[in-house]
Protein backbone atom coordinates (compact mmCIF):
# COMPACT_ATOMS: atom_id res chain seq x y z
CA UNK A 1 0.00 0.00 0.00
CA UNK A 2 1.41 3.47 -1.02
CA UNK A 3 0.64 6.08 0.99
CA UNK A 4 -0.03 9.81 -0.61
CA UNK A 5 -1.34 13.38 -0.08
CA UNK A 6 -3.27 13.71 -2.48
CA UNK A 7 -4.58 10.97 -5.40
CA UNK A 8 -6.00 11.98 -8.39
CA UNK A 9 -7.70 9.61 -10.23
CA UNK A 10 -7.31 10.46 -13.96
CA UNK A 11 -4.59 11.89 -16.27
CA UNK A 12 -6.67 14.11 -18.72
CA UNK A 13 -6.03 18.18 -18.12
CA UNK A 14 -8.00 18.06 -15.17
CA UNK A 15 -6.19 15.52 -13.58
CA UNK A 16 -2.38 16.17 -14.79
CA UNK A 17 -2.70 20.09 -13.93
CA UNK A 18 -4.57 18.69 -10.34
CA UNK A 19 -1.03 16.84 -10.34
CA UNK A 20 1.23 19.77 -11.59
CA UNK A 21 -0.59 21.98 -8.75
CA UNK A 22 -0.50 19.31 -5.76
CA UNK A 23 3.33 18.17 -6.71
CA UNK A 24 4.59 21.54 -7.20
CA UNK A 25 2.94 22.49 -3.39
CA UNK A 26 5.37 19.81 -2.57
CA UNK A 27 2.27 17.51 -1.68
CA UNK A 28 2.59 13.44 -2.21
CA UNK A 29 1.10 13.35 -5.04
CA UNK A 30 -0.76 10.15 -7.18
CA UNK A 31 -1.98 10.72 -10.91
CA UNK A 32 -3.76 7.29 -11.56
CA UNK A 33 -5.00 6.80 -14.91
CA UNK A 34 -6.13 3.00 -16.10
CA UNK A 35 -5.62 3.92 -19.80
CA UNK A 36 -2.57 5.97 -21.37
CA UNK A 37 -2.34 9.81 -20.51
CA UNK A 38 -4.58 12.08 -22.12
CA UNK A 39 -8.15 11.37 -21.42
CA UNK A 40 -10.56 12.97 -23.87
CA UNK A 41 -7.48 14.94 -25.40
CA UNK A 42 -5.66 12.06 -26.06
CA UNK A 43 -8.13 11.22 -28.74
CA UNK A 44 -8.36 14.46 -30.50
CA UNK A 45 -7.12 15.84 -33.66
CA UNK A 46 -5.97 18.90 -33.38
CA UNK A 47 -6.37 21.81 -30.43
CA UNK A 48 -6.90 25.59 -31.49
CA UNK A 49 -8.62 26.76 -28.71
CA UNK A 50 -6.38 26.10 -25.71
CA UNK A 51 -4.85 29.73 -25.10
CA UNK A 52 -0.96 29.63 -26.40
CA UNK A 53 -0.75 26.26 -27.96
CA UNK A 54 0.96 26.21 -31.52
CA UNK A 55 -0.89 26.48 -34.04
CA UNK A 56 -1.37 22.28 -35.39
CA UNK A 57 -0.95 21.45 -31.54
CA UNK A 58 -2.48 17.21 -31.12
CA UNK A 59 -4.18 16.66 -28.17
CA UNK A 60 -1.53 13.73 -27.27
CA UNK A 61 1.43 16.39 -27.75
CA UNK A 62 -0.45 18.82 -25.11
CA UNK A 63 -1.36 16.40 -22.78
CA UNK A 64 2.10 14.61 -22.91
CA UNK A 65 3.81 18.01 -22.40
CA UNK A 66 1.53 18.20 -19.11
CA UNK A 67 2.27 14.94 -17.83
CA UNK A 68 6.16 15.42 -18.40
CA UNK A 69 5.46 19.20 -16.45
CA UNK A 70 3.40 17.16 -13.73
CA UNK A 71 6.38 14.73 -13.55
CA UNK A 72 9.33 16.86 -12.98
CA UNK A 73 7.76 18.44 -10.07
CA UNK A 74 7.37 14.90 -8.47
CA UNK A 75 4.05 13.88 -9.30
CA UNK A 76 3.78 10.61 -9.68
CA UNK A 77 1.66 9.00 -12.89
CA UNK A 78 0.37 5.31 -12.23
CA UNK A 79 -1.47 3.01 -14.22
CA UNK A 80 -4.01 1.49 -12.32
CA UNK A 81 -7.77 0.84 -12.54
CA UNK A 82 -9.19 1.89 -9.79
CA UNK A 83 -11.90 -0.65 -8.89
CA UNK A 84 -13.14 0.57 -5.12
CA UNK A 85 -12.87 3.52 -2.96
CA UNK A 86 -13.36 3.92 0.53
CA UNK A 87 -13.14 7.99 0.76
CA UNK A 88 -15.52 8.28 3.70
CA UNK A 89 -12.94 8.78 6.78
CA UNK A 90 -9.72 10.62 7.62
CA UNK A 91 -7.94 8.40 5.23
CA UNK A 92 -9.62 7.68 1.84
CA UNK A 93 -8.61 4.15 0.01
CA UNK A 94 -8.29 3.30 -3.47
CA UNK A 95 -8.20 -0.04 -4.20
CA UNK A 96 -6.97 -0.77 -7.98
CA UNK A 97 -6.49 -4.02 -10.25
CA UNK A 98 -2.40 -3.12 -9.41
CA UNK A 99 -2.88 -1.57 -5.92
CA UNK A 100 -3.84 0.25 -3.20
CA UNK A 101 -3.37 3.67 -2.23
CA UNK A 102 -4.31 5.85 0.44
CA UNK A 103 -4.56 9.42 0.47
CA UNK A 104 -5.79 12.56 2.94
CA UNK A 105 -7.43 13.90 -0.38
CA UNK A 106 -8.62 12.45 -3.53
CA UNK A 107 -9.73 14.86 -6.51
CA UNK A 108 -11.94 12.30 -9.31
CA UNK A 109 -10.93 13.64 -13.18
CA UNK A 110 -12.23 10.64 -14.49
CA UNK A 111 -14.06 12.78 -16.69
CA UNK A 112 -16.06 10.51 -19.51
CA UNK A 113 -16.48 8.19 -22.38
CA UNK A 114 -17.92 7.79 -25.71
CA UNK A 115 -21.39 7.26 -25.80
CA UNK A 116 -22.60 4.97 -28.46
CA UNK A 117 -25.43 4.63 -30.61
CA UNK A 118 -27.49 1.91 -29.00
CA UNK A 119 -28.59 0.55 -32.33
CA UNK A 120 -27.99 -3.26 -33.38
CA UNK A 121 -24.95 -4.24 -34.85
CA UNK A 122 -22.69 -1.38 -33.08
CA UNK A 123 -21.64 -3.57 -30.33
CA UNK A 124 -20.48 -6.35 -32.40
CA UNK A 125 -18.90 -4.44 -35.06
CA UNK A 126 -16.99 -2.33 -32.66
CA UNK A 127 -13.15 -2.12 -33.82
CA UNK A 128 -14.27 -3.93 -36.98
CA UNK A 129 -15.52 -0.99 -38.91
CA UNK A 130 -16.95 1.28 -35.90
CA UNK A 131 -14.90 3.26 -34.17
CA UNK A 132 -14.78 5.90 -31.32
CA UNK A 133 -11.55 7.01 -31.72
CA UNK A 134 -10.43 8.94 -35.13
CA UNK A 135 -6.88 9.95 -34.03
CA UNK A 136 -6.39 6.42 -33.49
CA UNK A 137 -7.82 4.40 -36.37
CA UNK A 138 -8.36 7.04 -39.20
CA UNK A 139 -4.92 5.21 -41.26
CA UNK A 140 -7.27 1.65 -41.27
CA UNK A 141 -9.40 3.54 -43.27
CA UNK A 142 -7.49 5.41 -45.53
CA UNK A 143 -8.62 5.38 -49.53
CA UNK A 144 -11.92 4.17 -48.21
CA UNK A 145 -15.84 5.72 -47.49
CA UNK A 146 -16.64 6.86 -43.38
CA UNK A 147 -19.26 7.98 -42.07
CA UNK A 148 -19.28 10.14 -38.87
CA UNK A 149 -22.35 10.34 -36.63
CA UNK A 150 -23.22 13.65 -34.89
CA UNK A 151 -23.45 17.38 -35.21
CA UNK A 152 -20.81 18.73 -32.06
CA UNK A 153 -17.65 19.85 -32.63
CA UNK A 154 -16.03 16.14 -31.86
CA UNK A 155 -18.31 15.10 -34.59
CA UNK A 156 -16.90 17.95 -37.00
CA UNK A 157 -13.23 17.98 -35.72
CA UNK A 158 -12.68 14.13 -36.61
CA UNK A 159 -14.31 14.25 -39.50
CA UNK A 160 -12.04 17.17 -41.06
CA UNK A 161 -9.19 14.61 -39.75
CA UNK A 162 -10.63 11.58 -41.11
CA UNK A 163 -10.36 13.57 -44.57
CA UNK A 164 -6.45 13.14 -44.72
CA UNK A 165 -7.32 9.59 -45.06
CA UNK A 166 -10.45 8.14 -46.30
CA UNK A 167 -11.98 8.78 -49.81
CA UNK A 168 -15.05 10.81 -48.36
CA UNK A 169 -16.33 11.31 -45.33
CA UNK A 170 -19.84 11.62 -44.46
CA UNK A 171 -21.52 13.53 -41.67
CA UNK A 172 -24.81 11.88 -40.44
CA UNK A 173 -26.43 14.51 -37.80
CA UNK A 174 -29.98 13.98 -36.35
CA UNK A 175 -31.18 17.30 -37.26
CA UNK A 176 -30.09 20.06 -39.67
CA UNK A 177 -28.05 22.22 -38.54
CA UNK A 178 -24.95 21.70 -36.30
CA UNK A 179 -23.97 22.36 -32.82
CA UNK A 180 -20.20 22.40 -33.46
CA UNK A 181 -18.16 25.56 -33.18
CA UNK A 182 -18.81 28.13 -36.33
CA UNK A 183 -15.28 27.96 -37.09
CA UNK A 184 -14.97 24.48 -37.47
CA UNK A 185 -18.47 24.24 -39.36
CA UNK A 186 -16.77 26.89 -41.43
CA UNK A 187 -13.80 24.49 -42.32
CA UNK A 188 -15.89 21.81 -42.95
CA UNK A 189 -18.38 23.34 -45.32
CA UNK A 190 -15.53 24.40 -47.35
CA UNK A 191 -14.00 20.74 -47.60
CA UNK A 192 -15.25 19.12 -50.45
CA UNK A 193 -14.12 15.94 -48.81
CA UNK A 194 -16.92 16.15 -46.89
CA UNK A 195 -20.76 15.46 -47.20
CA UNK A 196 -23.62 15.71 -45.11
CA UNK A 197 -26.28 13.27 -44.37
CA UNK A 198 -29.01 15.91 -42.58
CA UNK A 199 -32.13 14.54 -40.21
CA UNK A 200 -30.72 10.78 -40.34
CA UNK A 201 -29.71 8.62 -38.12
CA UNK A 202 -28.17 5.32 -38.11
CA UNK A 203 -30.99 2.33 -36.99
CA UNK A 204 -28.77 -1.03 -37.28
CA UNK A 205 -25.01 -1.64 -38.81
CA UNK A 206 -24.63 -4.74 -40.37
CA UNK A 207 -21.28 -7.36 -41.17
CA UNK A 208 -20.17 -10.25 -40.99
CA UNK A 209 -16.73 -9.99 -39.08
CA UNK A 210 -16.71 -6.40 -40.30
CA UNK A 211 -19.18 -3.64 -41.61
CA UNK A 212 -20.48 -3.74 -44.23
CA UNK A 213 -23.43 -2.10 -44.71
CA UNK A 214 -26.19 0.28 -42.20
CA UNK A 215 -29.61 1.11 -41.95
CA UNK A 216 -30.21 4.81 -41.98
CA UNK A 217 -33.47 7.03 -41.20
CA UNK A 218 -34.61 9.89 -42.19
CA UNK A 219 -36.54 11.54 -39.47
CA UNK A 220 -38.44 13.96 -40.86
CA UNK A 221 -40.15 10.96 -43.09
CA UNK A 222 -39.43 7.78 -41.41
CA UNK A 223 -37.96 7.04 -44.91
CA UNK A 224 -35.25 3.70 -44.06
CA UNK A 225 -32.90 2.71 -46.66
CA UNK A 226 -29.23 0.49 -46.62
CA UNK A 227 -25.88 2.07 -47.47
CA UNK A 228 -24.36 -0.93 -48.70
CA UNK A 229 -20.19 -1.15 -49.15
CA UNK A 230 -19.12 -0.39 -51.96
CA UNK A 231 -18.13 -3.68 -53.77
CA UNK A 232 -14.47 -2.77 -54.57
CA UNK A 233 -14.07 -1.88 -50.57
CA UNK A 234 -16.31 -4.47 -49.26
CA UNK A 235 -16.60 -2.07 -45.92
CA UNK A 236 -16.75 1.72 -44.51
CA UNK A 237 -16.32 3.24 -41.57
CA UNK A 238 -18.14 4.01 -38.82
CA UNK A 239 -17.33 7.16 -36.22
CA UNK A 240 -20.43 7.95 -33.62
CA UNK A 241 -19.21 11.23 -31.89
CA UNK A 242 -22.70 12.45 -30.16
CA UNK A 243 -21.59 12.88 -26.46
CA UNK A 244 -19.91 11.08 -23.71
CA UNK A 245 -21.12 9.78 -19.99
CA UNK A 246 -19.45 10.43 -17.00
CA UNK A 247 -16.88 8.15 -16.15
CA UNK A 248 -18.25 8.55 -12.52
CA UNK A 249 -19.59 4.71 -11.47
CA UNK A 250 -16.95 4.27 -9.15
CA UNK A 251 -18.91 6.67 -6.80
CA UNK A 252 -21.88 6.27 -7.29
CA UNK A 253 -24.01 6.31 -4.17
CA UNK A 254 -20.97 8.22 -2.61
CA UNK A 255 -20.92 11.53 -3.90
CA UNK A 256 -23.77 13.50 -5.01
CA UNK A 257 -23.98 13.37 -9.15
CA UNK A 258 -27.12 14.81 -11.05
CA UNK A 259 -29.54 12.50 -13.01
CA UNK A 260 -27.13 12.01 -16.04
CA UNK A 261 -24.25 10.60 -13.63
CA UNK A 262 -22.10 14.49 -13.42
CA UNK A 263 -20.83 15.23 -10.29
CA UNK A 264 -22.00 17.62 -8.65
CA UNK A 265 -19.33 20.42 -6.78
CA UNK A 266 -19.27 23.86 -5.18
CA UNK A 267 -17.48 26.12 -7.12
CA UNK A 268 -13.93 25.21 -5.16
CA UNK A 269 -14.99 21.97 -6.82
CA UNK A 270 -15.70 20.22 -3.26
CA UNK A 271 -18.13 17.07 -3.26
CA UNK A 272 -20.45 16.70 -0.60
CA UNK A 273 -18.05 14.12 0.68
CA UNK A 274 -14.85 15.78 2.96
CA UNK A 275 -11.01 15.80 1.14
CA UNK A 276 -12.94 14.50 -2.33
CA UNK A 277 -13.28 16.90 -4.86
CA UNK A 278 -13.98 16.87 -8.84
CA UNK A 279 -12.66 18.44 -11.51
CA UNK A 280 -12.97 18.50 -15.47
CA UNK A 281 -15.77 17.13 -17.47
CA UNK A 282 -16.66 14.79 -15.06
CA UNK A 283 -18.17 17.97 -13.72
CA UNK A 284 -21.89 19.35 -14.11
CA UNK A 285 -20.42 22.57 -15.96
CA UNK A 286 -21.72 24.53 -18.82
CA UNK A 287 -18.23 24.84 -20.83
CA UNK A 288 -16.15 21.34 -21.33
CA UNK A 289 -12.84 22.27 -22.67
CA UNK A 290 -9.25 21.53 -22.36
CA UNK A 291 -8.82 25.12 -20.58
CA UNK A 292 -11.66 24.31 -17.94
CA UNK A 293 -10.60 21.50 -16.89
CA UNK A 294 -7.12 22.25 -16.23
CA UNK A 295 -8.68 25.42 -14.42
CA UNK A 296 -10.51 22.30 -12.01
CA UNK A 297 -7.74 20.47 -11.87
CA UNK A 298 -6.02 23.95 -10.64
CA UNK A 299 -8.54 25.06 -8.18
CA UNK A 300 -9.30 21.40 -7.02
CA UNK A 301 -5.35 20.89 -5.98
CA UNK A 302 -5.27 24.04 -4.16
CA UNK A 303 -8.48 23.05 -2.28
CA UNK A 304 -7.20 19.94 -1.44
CA UNK A 305 -3.80 21.27 0.39
CA UNK A 306 -6.03 23.52 2.25
CA UNK A 307 -8.41 20.69 3.53
CA UNK A 308 -5.04 18.60 4.28
CA UNK A 309 -3.42 21.55 5.90
CA UNK A 310 -6.95 21.35 8.38
CA UNK A 311 -7.18 17.87 9.21
P1 LIG B 1 -21.88 17.29 -27.93
O1 LIG B 1 -21.43 18.69 -28.02
O2 LIG B 1 -22.82 16.89 -26.85
O3 LIG B 1 -22.52 16.91 -29.34
C1 LIG B 1 -23.10 15.67 -29.55
C2 LIG B 1 -23.71 15.66 -30.94
O4 LIG B 1 -24.26 14.37 -31.18
C3 LIG B 1 -24.83 16.67 -31.12
O5 LIG B 1 -24.78 17.24 -32.41
C4 LIG B 1 -26.08 15.82 -30.93
O6 LIG B 1 -27.17 16.24 -31.70
C5 LIG B 1 -25.65 14.47 -31.43
N1 LIG B 1 -26.32 13.38 -30.73
C6 LIG B 1 -26.46 13.23 -29.39
N2 LIG B 1 -27.12 12.09 -29.10
C7 LIG B 1 -27.40 11.51 -30.30
C8 LIG B 1 -28.04 10.32 -30.67
N3 LIG B 1 -28.53 9.47 -29.76
N4 LIG B 1 -28.15 10.04 -31.99
C9 LIG B 1 -27.64 10.88 -32.91
N5 LIG B 1 -27.01 12.03 -32.62
C10 LIG B 1 -26.89 12.33 -31.33
O7 LIG B 1 -20.65 16.26 -27.78
P2 LIG B 1 -19.16 16.33 -28.38
O8 LIG B 1 -19.14 16.85 -29.76
O9 LIG B 1 -18.58 15.00 -28.09
O10 LIG B 1 -18.46 17.37 -27.43
C11 LIG B 1 -18.43 17.18 -26.02
C12 LIG B 1 -17.81 18.40 -25.38
O11 LIG B 1 -16.43 18.49 -25.74
C13 LIG B 1 -18.46 19.68 -25.85
O12 LIG B 1 -18.56 20.58 -24.78
C14 LIG B 1 -17.51 20.20 -26.89
O13 LIG B 1 -17.54 21.63 -27.02
C15 LIG B 1 -16.16 19.72 -26.37
N6 LIG B 1 -15.21 19.53 -27.50
C16 LIG B 1 -14.56 20.62 -27.96
C17 LIG B 1 -13.70 20.50 -29.04
C18 LIG B 1 -13.01 21.72 -29.56
O14 LIG B 1 -13.25 22.80 -29.05
N7 LIG B 1 -12.17 21.61 -30.55
C19 LIG B 1 -13.50 19.26 -29.65
C20 LIG B 1 -14.19 18.17 -29.17
C21 LIG B 1 -15.06 18.32 -28.10
P3 LIG B 1 -27.95 17.61 -31.38
O15 LIG B 1 -27.07 18.70 -31.91
O16 LIG B 1 -29.22 17.45 -32.12
O17 LIG B 1 -28.15 17.65 -29.90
Amino acid sequence: MTQYDIAIIGAGPAGLTAGLYAARAKLKTAVIERLGEGGQLAITNEIENYPGAPEHSSGPGLTGRMAEQAKTFGAAVIRDDITAVDVTGDVKTLTGKEGTYTAKAVIIASGGRARPIGCPGEAALAGKGVSYCATCDAAFFSDLEVFVIGGGDSAVDEALFLTKFARKVTVVHRRDALRAAKSLQDKAFANPKIAFLWDTVVEEIKGDGMVEAMTLKNVKTGELWDHVADEDDGTFGIFPFIGFDPMSGLFKGIVETDPQGYIITDENMRTNVPGVFAAGDIRVKTLRQVVTAAADGAIAATQAEKYIEGI
